[in-house]
């Protein structure tokens, strides 16, 4: 009897399992170090050996699967479930992903990018309770996003819908993005942005600060502090924050008058300030929506933490259950 979902979450640093039953509860989860050695040849090969490893070790066999879902960086091809261009991962040619899986452990395999995974966990279990209008942005070292309309994940012809860092918030003087252009909302959202954004505004602030303090003496800051110095207190870290709840809740406003979502989640490390973000996008938010999208999306912030990756994995293998 086929009842459980296996989810793995492929990162530059680990590979996060779990196995969880069809209604999302994680039963056992474990991790591995990535070995991106040797242009990630390794990655496969062991995600494989570590499976096996744990199915012996829990009592379970194949048969036991009703599949297998992958998030991974890169460019995904969700019909051959392949991925290219994995940087962080050494992936620079196209990895058959899915076929070596598949032949090794027989179970059917589905595969996705890491952000529309984290937000299909997001909505399935967490903030979005399963509603079928949900968008979700994390952020992290970049700002990624998942869009689920009507109940689906919206992939565009190249596989970049979605891509909410890539939304222009500063159109006129706006920092440079990986991306090559100048201005989106990764560059003024992410860990480094906030800080991005905290040098800028140091530059023309006048008055006792010690994270202005810091950034004039050279010294490193980190989101978190200027997070941490703003619920303290400090006025200049404050405005920093209302700057970057400015940008954040220009973009979901500006999602959500085209989407009109149940709501719109905010994850990732910089959500870890919670409520005091959460309100202050809020502001910008209720500014910028027009009354229908404003008195019926909701701003929440996640709920799953670092399991969004797994439990969204996880729920793209429902596709393969059969009555
Ligand atoms: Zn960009």
């Amino acid at each position: 009897m086929r009842q459980k979902l296996l989810g793995i979450d492929l990162g530059g640093t680990t590979v996060k399992f779990g196995i969880l039953t069809l209604e999302g509860e994680v039963q056992e989860k474990w991790a591995i170090e990535t070995n991106i050695l040797e242009g990630g040849k390794h990655i496969v090969p062991d995600i494989i050996v570590s499976i096996k490893h744990r199915l012996k070790l829990y009592g379970l066999s194949s048969d036991d699967f009703v599949g297998i879902g992958m998030g991974s960086p890169g460019a995904v091809d969700r019909d051959t479930n392949t991925v290219t261009g994995a940087f962080n991962l050494n992936w620079k040619e196209t990895q058959e992903v899915g076929s070596m899986i598949e032949k090794e452990l027989g179970i059917p395999f589905a595969i996705d990018n890491d952000a529309n995974v984290a937000a299909l966990g997001e909505r399935w279990i967490g903030a979005g309770e399963n509603n079928p209008d949900v968008v979700f942005m994390t952020l992290g070292t970049g700002v990624g996003g998942g869009i689920i309309a009507d109940g689906n994940l919206i992939h565009g012809v190249a596989g970049a819908g979605g891509e909410i860092g890539h939304m222009i918030v500063e159109p006129e003087n706006g920092f440079a993005c990986t991306c090559g252009s100048y201005g989106c909302l990764e560059t003024v959202a992410s860990a480094t942005g906030v800080v991005k954004v905290a040098r800028l505004l140091a530059e023309a602030y006048e008055g006792d600060s010690v994270i202005k303090a810091a950034i004039d003496n050279g010294e490193g800051v980190t989101s978190k502090d200027i997070f941490t110095a703003a619920q303290a207190g400090d006025s200049f870290a404050d405005s920093v924050v209302e700057k970057v709840g400015y940008y954040l809740g220009l973009a979901s406003a500006n999602i959500s008058n085209i989407l009109n979502p149940d709501s719109v989640v905010i994850g990732g490390g910089v959500s870890a300030a919670g409520e005091f973000l959460r309100s202050r996008i809020e502001k910008y938010f209720v500014t910028f929506t027009f009354p229908q999208v404003r008195n019926s999306t909701k701003l929440k912030i996640a709920e799953l933490g670092n399991d969004a990756g797994i439990i969204g994995a996880a729920s793209l293998a429902r596709q393969f259950i059969t009555e």
